[in-house]
Formats: structure tokens, C-alpha cells, sequence
């Protein structure tokens, strides 16, 4: 391996256990029916974006010198908040994926007998995913060596996150009429709030 500093050690650490969150889940998702599916060409884009900063990126800085002119040193401060940020962060994509179910899909879609989620920590916010995703995304940002790497994945995932937020809660509504519309009402979207 090319790089292999402690903190890219968590950070491949992370990476795998997202994968063994998700892998299952995509792979239970193919199997059940699409009722309705919202994702144009653009939403497939910025998944695939998503995946070039997430993976594609941080697998070429440790396998090929061709990030090199970008490395950077990462301090024991930076590393250790990246790893405090990792193991939260992978701890609520784990939560997420388990609480959201088989309403879980990668793109924009409702799934056969989709059911509204509210509970679990979905009581707490409307889109725990994409927290554990920014989550992950400032650990991605500690914990890399290299300051093109680095913000890779958080860039690509604001972008991803901002594209499509209204229309997946549109999506919902529609759906799920005035069940959402008091669900919405009730819960932020991504951090708890403090008091109701
Ligand atoms: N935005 C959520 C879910 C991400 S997975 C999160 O961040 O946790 C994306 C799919 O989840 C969408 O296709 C949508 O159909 C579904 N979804 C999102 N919120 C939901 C909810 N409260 N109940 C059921 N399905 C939901």
C-alpha cells in the first residue's frame, strides 16, 4: 500500500464497515418493487459523484502516487477528532439503514407497501441518513492525508444532499399527505432540536 498512516487506517476501517452496512441493503432493495421512482440522470450523476469522493478517490491516495502532490500531514488533534466523527458517524449509518428498512433505496423511490417511518431515531430527524453521510464526510475531511482527497466526499455529498432534499420530502408528501405533513412538523432534518 502506498499511504498507510494510522488515521488511514481508521479511515479504511470506516469505509469497510459502511460497505458491510450497505451492500445488504442495496442488495434487498433490488429485490422488491418500484412503485413510483423520481431520480432523473442527474440524481444517477451525483450518486456516482458521491462514489468517486467517497471511494474511488481515497482507494487511488492509497494505492497510487497520483494524489501525492496534495498530500499533507494530519495532526494527532486532527486524526483523533476524525476518529471520534468516524465511529459516530458509521454508528448512525448503521442505525439509519436498520431503522429505515426496506423503505431504504439509493435513489429517489417508493418501494412496494412503502410505509412512512417515524420512528426509531427516524422520531428524531427526518434524514438520520444523510447526517451519518455529513458525519462521515468531516471524518473523510480529518482523516486523509491530502487536501484534494480530504473534501472529496463532503463536497460531493452537499451537492448530492442539496439537489435532491425538497424533492424527496416533496415525494413523501405526496405520498403520505398530512401523515408527512405532521411528521415534518414535528421533527427537524437533520439535527434533533433541542427542546420541543
Ligand atoms: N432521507 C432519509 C432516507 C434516505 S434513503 C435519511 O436520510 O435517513 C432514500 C429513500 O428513503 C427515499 O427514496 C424515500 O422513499 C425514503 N424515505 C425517506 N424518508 C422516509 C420516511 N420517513 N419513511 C419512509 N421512507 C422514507
Amino acid at each position: 500500500m502506498h499511504h498507510l498512516g494510522m488515521f488511514d487506517a481508521v479511515f479504511v476501517a470506516m469505509l469497510i464497515c459502511c460497505f458491510a452496512i450497505r451492500i445488504p441493503r442495496e442488495i434487498q432493495n433490488k429485490r422488491s418493487k418500484t412503485i413510483e421512482s423520481r431520480e432523473g440522470a442527474k440524481g444517477h450523476f451525483l450518486l456516482m459523484l458521491a462514489f468517486t469522493g467517497s471511494t474511488t478517490m481515497p482507494l487511488l491516495y492509497l494505492f497510487t502516487p497520483w494524489f501525492d502532490f496534495a498530500d499533507r500531514p494530519v495532526s494527532m488533534a486532527q486524526g483523533g477528532l476524525g476518529t471520534l466523527l468516524a465511529i459516530a458517524g458509521a454508528m448512525l449509518f448503521w442505525k439509519s439503514h436498520h431503522d429505515l428498512g426496506r423503505q431504504f433505496s439509493p435513489t429517489l423511490e417508493l418501494r412496494e407497501a412503502h410505509a412512512l417511518v417515524s420512528e426509531g431515531i427516524y422520531r428524531k430527524i427526518r434524514h438520520p441518513m444523510y447526517t451519518a453521510a455529513f458525519t462521515i464526510g468531516a471524518a473523510q475531511l480529518c482523516l486523509i492525508g491530502n487536501f484534494v482527497v480530504a473534501p472529496a466526499f463532503l463536497i460531493a455529498f452537499s451537492i448530492l444532499y442539496f439537489a435532491r432534499i425538497n424533492h424527496e420530502e416533496a415525494m413523501l408528501l405526496e405520498h403520505f399527505g398530512s401523515a408527512y405533513a405532521d411528521y415534518k412538523q414535528k421533527t427537524n432534518r437533520l439535527l434533533p432540536a433541542l427542546r420541543r
